[in-house]
């Protein structure tokens, strides 16, 4: 199996990216944010949890996502492997997904991390807030509080996944097309 985790900052373009390289490589796509928005959506008991979080641009607590993440794991079994969108998130999630994906003997084969610097993330997000319907890429402030939120709790997860010598970063600035191209040369490394 191909297990990849695309990495990175709000706005970093993980959902654009994980299509492309979902594509190529024949993977079932796993976005957390896009799972909690369709809870939402259709107001079930796991969207009325996540929304109050989500509203605030803070994380969804982790033994409500990581619950959420191993069911959709055991539902989407058909591909070649996964590509993990958005999770995890935090290192108790990280360590939680190493250990279930190990009861079903198999691993994260790379961790790639899509770099952009946080002027560019906010100039982004305000853009895409514009046509998405997603309220918190709309508020400026919303968008510093998951930048941090980001910085704090998430970004140290490089260092997890450094330490497994799993860790590749790309350059996320430049043509979708380019940046694919970045992506697939970074998994066949
Ligand atoms: P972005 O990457 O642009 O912040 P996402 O769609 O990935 O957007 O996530 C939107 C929101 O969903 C996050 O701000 C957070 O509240 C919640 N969320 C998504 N994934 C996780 C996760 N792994 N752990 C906790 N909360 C999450």
């Amino acid at each position: 199996m191909l297990n990849l985790i695309l990495f990175g900052p709000p706005g970093a373009g993980k959902g654009t990216q994980s299509d492309k390289i979902k594509e190529h490589y024949g993977l079932v796509h796993l976005s957390t944010g896009d799972i909690f928005r369709y809870n939402i959506k259709n107001n079930t008991e796991l969207g009325k949890t996540a929304k109050d979080y989500m509203d605030k641009g803070e994380l969804v607590p982790d033994a409500v996502t990581i619950k959420m993440l191993e069911s959709e794991v055991d539902k989407h079994r058909e591909g070649n492997g996964f590509i993990f969108d958005g999770f995890p998130r935090t290192v108790a999630q990280a360590e939680a997904l190493d250990k279930f994906l190990a009861t079903k003997q198999t691993e994260i084969t790379k961790m790639i991390a899509l770099e952009v610097d946080d002027e560019e993330l906010k100039t982004r997000l305000l853009e895409r807030g514009k046509t998405s319907g997603r309220s918190d890429d709309r508020d400026e402030s919303i968008i510093e509080n998951r930048i941090q939120e980001y910085n704090r709790k998430t970004a140290p997860l490089k260092t997890f996944y450094k330490n497994q010598n799993k860790f590749e970063a790309v350059n996320g600035t430049g043509s979708i097309s380019e940046i694919t191209e970045r992506l697939k040369a970074a998994v066949d490394k």
